[in-house]
């Protein structure tokens, strides 16, 4: 239900009033029905831009600059990846 986007929620809305308008009589119901799959799509795509806002200001906070992601060896001056215990190259340990 979570991946359902809201262009869907709208279009589902829209034709369950439209019908149940053209029908009439005992499915005025569904015209209410409608209504409240506008209503969680409009909502959709509102929480769907504060979300962003919120992400984009984190992301901000949160990462303040990129760490390098590869070093040289003391030993053997090889590139070696920041996440590697030993060198691939030696095999002289890095941390
Ligand atoms: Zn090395």
């Amino acid at each position: 239900m979570a991946k359902i986007p809201a262009i869907v929620w709208l279009g589902i809305g829209a034709g369950v009033s439209y019908l149940s308008l053209r029908v009439g009589g005992n499915f005025t119901f569904f015209f209410y029905f409608g209504l409240v799959f506008i209503g969680i799509g409009v909502a959709r795509i509102l929480l769907s831009f504060v979300f962003r806002k919120k992400e984009s200001r984190l992301e901000k906070r949160v990462i303040p600059r990129e760490l390098p992601k590869y070093f040289l060896c003391p030993k053997c001056r090889a590139q070696v990846h920041a996440g590697t215990n030993f060198c691939w190259k030696c095999g002289r340990r890095l941390r």
